[in-house]
């Protein structure tokens, strides 16, 4: 396919509000590219240039790609700044002036033909990388057509916002093959199993059903990490599971490991690479894991070496840090535990009962009382005493509370159902656990707070029937001088110019800065209560005509490690007001 029959395709997504109709035109794109064609066209339409979890990004700045494209169209810069006033977007800018150049195009590439150079552009890396990297900018901005030179400014300055998420591109799938959304949630498992849309759309295209339906992991792609659900009070523990598996929640980040031979490679829960930043741990797998191959989890927490207790998790988040590595491993060491296997040698886990994938865990890792990878403790038990005993005995030990596991519950990646229960420790009187959100938008602050320019934000919870992002509170407490700072600071540099197109955001409130729905904020309330200005659950009439909201919220924490996707949903909430 031509690069600018492409580009139609996504001016057509772009002009459509209807997710619907989005779906469909991303059926007929996917008839239409071929299988050589269809794994670059999906990176491309999500904006990207490989598998998320790659973390290959072009590296240029909207201001770098502005000036190539200022070299590119032989325009000057106070030309493009002037029209760029006027239109607020690289693109368009691009676009009108390309067409007022009256200048022929020299070529109308393949699609690619495109892509090989958008990925030089990605991996070019050192000394001089910058100016080969605008220079083929430049060029492919003058060579190319004037809708091919728009989209490509955009999508290499991170600005190609179709408003779709990676559900969408499988409904568009699921089209292409039946007609109708019956298959996303088949093509939904095996994207949680090898979450590449590309691979995805590739396997669709060549084998239809036949490569979906066989999908396995694979070591060193992350496995979506399953999740867990929760309830609001112990002894609905026992009642949803029987008797169950209790371990220890730590309070520290998830870790899925993957090994092959001497490489490791380590995934935080939203899919980012982050072995380099624990060397500590790197060491301890290779020294402690007796096998060729392997996939597993756990969760791991700062100590104090001199006590052996643990540490609160701002403690441990200050290992999260890309500089200093060494001597905060000095500093702050770091225990694994292990809860999971996913892979052996060769062999999925995936399907096998909990207790199985228990038992062999144990079997091949060689753990030592002193040693930084430790089996995660566990309790079979049957009574909700038991459980409670060991709550306490968890939270008086500076852990978070307990996991309950189903004994003969499979691996199910991405999924939060009832298979895993978390019970936490109270932060408050009425609500048992926090609340993870996503930042919309903020206000500027007023009196002292006018001096960092932001004195509170608009959070929102996901509902997953609907696909959006849902209102539920204002937030302007809970949070320091300094971090008011850090947050002014993140969300400006991914504020939008306007609201965030309707299907992807749903909110009455108009904040005064709208913020792309990417920033994870764990909340705490005193209640959850309703309101008729947040959007959360209100279609679903949970409450007359009002949405949920949060009474008191204040917050907890910046959850970096967290995806978007990866929040409370209005359907927990709604389940947590109506137990
Ligand atoms: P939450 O982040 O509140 O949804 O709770 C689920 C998270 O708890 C998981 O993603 C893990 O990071 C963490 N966790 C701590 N201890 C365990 C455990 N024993 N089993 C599973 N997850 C755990």
């Amino acid at each position: 396919m031509k690069f600018s029959d492409f580009c139609k395709y996504l001016e057509k997504i772009e002009a459509t509000a209807s997710r619907l109709e989005m779906t469909s035109i991303l059926a007929d794109l996917f008839k239409q590219l071929s299988a050589d064609d269809i794994k670059p066209g999906v990176y491309l339409l999500l904006g990207r240039i490989g598998p998320l979890y790659e973390g290959k990004e072009f590296g240029l700045a909207e201001k770098t790609v502005v000036s190539a494209a200022v070299a590119g169209l032989g325009v000057e810069k106070k030309v493009f700044d002037k029209v760029y006033q006027q239109l607020g977007d690289v693109g368009e800018v691009v676009y009108k002036l390309k067409q007022q150049s009256n200048s022929l195009f020299k070529t109308d590439p393949d699609l690619s033909f495109v892509y090989q150079r958008l990925r030089k552009i990605a991996d070019l890396s050192g000394k001089g990388s910058l100016t080969a990297k605008k220079e083929i900018v430049a060029d492919m901005i003058r060579e190319y057509p004037a809708l091919t030179a728009k989209y490509l400014a955009r999508l290499i300055s991170g600005k190609l916002r179709l408003g779709f998420s990676d559900m969408t591109v499988l409904d568009g799938l699921s089209w292409f093959l039946k007609g109708d959304k019956s298959l996303r949630p088949l093509l939904e498992h095996a994207y949680h199993v090898r979450p590449d849309l590309g691979l995805i759309a590739y396997l669709v295209k060549t084998k239809n059903l036949n490569g979906i339906e066989t999908i396995e992991p694979e070591v060193f792609v992350p496995i979506i990490m399953m999740r867990a659900e929760r309830v609001k009070q112990i002894p609905d523990i026992i009642e949803k599971l029987g008797q169950c598996l209790v371990e220890p929640k730590y309070d520290g980040f998830r870790l899925q490991v993957h090994k092959k031979g001497n490489e490791v490679k380590m995934f935080s829960r939203n899919l980012e690479q982050v072995a380099y930043m624990y060397p500590d741990l790197k060491q301890a797998v290779l020294e402690q894991i007796s096998a060729e191959s392997i996939i597993f989890e756990g969760e791991a927490i700062g100590f104090d070496p001199q006590t052996d207790e643990f540490l609160p998790f701002q403690e441990t988040s200050q290992r999260r840090r890309k500089y200093d590595i060494e001597e905060l491993s000095q500093k702050i060491p770091l225990k694994l535990f292990v809860f999971e296997l996913l892979y052996l040698n060769g062999q999925s886990f995936i399907n096998k009962k909990l207790m199985e994938r228990k038992a062999k865990i144990r079997s091949i890792l060689k753990s030592e009382p002193e040693a930084n990878l430790v089996i995660a403790e566990d309790h079979l038990v049957s009574k909700t005493e038991e459980i409670e005993v060991l709550f306490d005995q968890y939270v008086s030990e500076g852990l978070e509370g307990i996991m309950a596991k189903k004994i003969d519950g499979v691996y199910k990646p991405g999924a939060r159902e009832f298979n895993w229960i978390k019970f936490k420790a109270s932060y408050s009187q009425k609500i048992n656990d926090t609340i993870d959100t996503v930042v919309l938008g903020y206000y500027y602050g007023k009196g002292k707070r006018s001096e960092f320019g932001i004195g509170a934000f608009l959070v929102g919870v996901y509902d997953k029937n609907l696909d959006k992002f849902c209102s539920i509170a204002k937030i302007g407490t809970g949070v320091s001088d300094q971090q008011w700072r850090e947050l002014k600071h993140l969300f400006d540099k991914n504020r939008s110019s306007n609201k965030p197109k309707e299907y992807f955001v749903d909110s009455q409130i108009v904040p005064d800065v709208w913020v792309a729905p990417k920033f994870v904020v764990e909340v705490s309330a005193d209640e959850i209560t309703y309101s008729p200005v947040h959007t959360a659950g209100k279609s679903a009439g949970y409450h007359k005509n009002s949405g949920f909201a949060l009474r008191f919220p204040r917050m907890v924490r910046l959850r970096s490690d967290k995806d978007v996707y990866d929040i409370t949903t209005v359907q927990e909430i709604g389940r947590l007001v109506k137990i």
